[in-house]
């Protein structure tokens, strides 16, 4: 048994030729499954025609199809889900610890096929969708490993909350759907998984994982739906609990609908970096390229603005290498293992089509992006200079690869500006002076905040993920830390432990 403390697995080593020979292999042979079901009650079921789903890397033939569900079959799954919640709680806890290690281990014996499916189902480049596994991978065993207690869960202390909907993003479709599920799994709920329907293959694989480990079928069902069925599901007596990542506009819809519903969502961010001019400017330049651009921005973690230190802005020099850096980095199809920027998900949307394509009063292209279509569609990275406090971009969170830059005359005004936001999800400073690093962390209202390092890739435990403001709802904010497992579910006499 696994007996010890929790520890993060190491991502592929690249290095090792049998490692980049399994993951490219895998890339290159991997044919999904032609149609995937709904898993509702224990059963498969294919009811209306299906969708195609398409991979970002060619938009012009169908990669797989997938089934939505309709009224019936949603609320079939919930009454499901109702009904054997109370046998899943009293397996005890051991017993789900138990299965959430298995399924994490079944996660890690499918690394190579799990990569090679986000990097054709969600467009991934190989690297980014291996760092992902790990995450996923390091949650379900993570979350196995929470509150290692099990007189928290004998009923008297704490009761689960019940059904818990995990609704799971495109962006990271394994890893937070997986997150989401063993979290509310561990804490004894039953769930029901509302994958997007950009990434339904993923999900699928992942929810499979999990029934492998001997997760029940009726405790974890697939449900796939569209979006007219939002309501329905957000309301429905029998959800006790919604764990969303998605957009804070989703997030604020929930809760008007159902202004009862117990919510944990992890938004928007309009996140910024600060680089200050006592920065080693090399690092900087690199940290803010892997923030801005790895998954072409598509995170709500990646820096879209950066805030630099006047000394720094009006150096040519600095700006000059900023520049044929970011036109450094390769533009492909995900399944190139040296693409660094690879196809959107779908179209640009309206946003980012606005943020590619026009200049507000004092902004100019230091690099201008280029939107293309056809198979694919590509946003090459830009960078704004210019961009103001009252900017459009400075306030819109775009989803996509365009860097917008401000000028600050120092630090407390490079701060102003940072918080200056609805949003407070993750920020960075670069900055080699200990006085300037203090400053910083203790004024920054952001929930991740990074120091000389990029703003995106949280690993579990080490970054527990979750932001301020308008870029989180609910409690438990912080996904894979020590508390996230707390608020699902209901706590008698003395409350959580301290
Ligand atoms: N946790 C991810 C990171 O740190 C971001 C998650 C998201 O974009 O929703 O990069």
């Amino acid at each position: 048994a696994d007996q010890g403390p929790f520890t993060n697995v190491p991502d592929s080593d690249w290095t090792q030729l049998t490692q980049r020979k399994l993951i490219e292999s895998a890339v290159e042979s991997f044919q999904p499954e032609q149609v995937i079901p709904l898993q509702i009650d224990g059963r498969f079921l294919t009811p209306e025609n299906p969708n195609a789903a398409y991979s970002p890397a060619n938009t012009s033939q169908a990669l797989y199809h997938f089934h939505c569900a309709g009224k019936a079959q949603i609320n079939q799954a919930y009454q499901c889900a109702h009904d054997n919640q109370n046998y899943w709680n009293q397996l005890g806890a051991a017993t789900r610890r138990e299965m959430l290690i298995r399924a994490s281990r079944e996660l890690a014996g499918q690394r190579s096929q799990l990569t090679a499916a986000l990097v054709h189902d969600a467009g991934k480049t190989i690297s980014e969708a291996d760092s992902e596994i790990s995450e996923a991978i390091d949650f379900a065993h993570y979350y196995a490993k929470s509150l290692d207690n099990s007189s928290f869960f004998d009923g008297t202390i704490c009761t689960p909350r019940g059904v818990i909907t995990v609704i799971s993003p495109w962006n990271f479709p394994i890893a937070i759907a997986c997150g989401g599920i063993s979290a509310s799994l561990m804490a004894g709920n039953t769930v029901i998984l509302k994958p997007s329907s950009k990434t339904v293959l993923c999900a699928w694989l992942l929810a499979q994982a999990f029934w492998r480990a001997g997760i029940p079928k009726k405790v974890l069902q697939f449900m796939p739906a569209s979006r007219i069925h939002g309501r329905q599901i957000s309301r429905h007596p029998l959800n006790n609990g919604v764990i969303l990542t998605g957009s804070a506009n989703t997030a604020e819809q929930i809760l008007i609908t159902n202004p009862e519903q117990f919510l944990i969502a992890e938004t928007s961010g309009k996140n910024a970096m600060v680089i200050s001019a006592n920065c080693d400017r090399d690092l900087a330049i690199k940290d803010l390229l892997t923030s801005a651009f790895s998954h072409a921005g598509q995170k709500c973690s990646a820096a879209s603005l950066a805030i630099i230190d006047a000394q720094l802005y009006d150096d040519e020099s600095f700006l000059q290498t900023l520049k044929d850096a970011a036109r450094s980095l390769n533009i492909g199809p995900s399944y190139q293992a040296s693409s660094k920027i690879p196809p959107l998900i779908g179209h640009a949307n309206t946003r980012l089509h606005k943020a590619a394509t026009q200049l507000e009063d004092g902004e100019k292209w230091l690099l201008e992006p280029h939107l293309t279509s056809g198979q694919s569609h590509y946003c090459t990275p830009g960078i704004k200079l210019g961009v103001s406090a009252q900017s459009w971009l400075r306030k819109t969170e775009c989803f996509g690869p365009i860097l917008g830059i401000m000028r600050a005359n120092d630090l407390h005004h490079a701060i102003q500006l940072q918080n200056d936001s609805n949003f407070g999800l993750t920020g960075g400073l670069h900055s080699l002076c200990d006085i300037e690093k203090d400053t910083w962390q203790r004024a920054v209202e952001v929930g991740n905040a990074y120091i000389n390092k990029a703003t995106t890739g949280a690993i579990v435990q080490r970054q527990p993920f979750g932001g301020w403001k308008r870029s989180s709802y609910g409690p438990g904010r912080k996904a894979g830390g020590p508390n996230y497992l707390i608020p699902l579910m209901h706590w008698h006499d003395d409350g959580p432990p301290e």
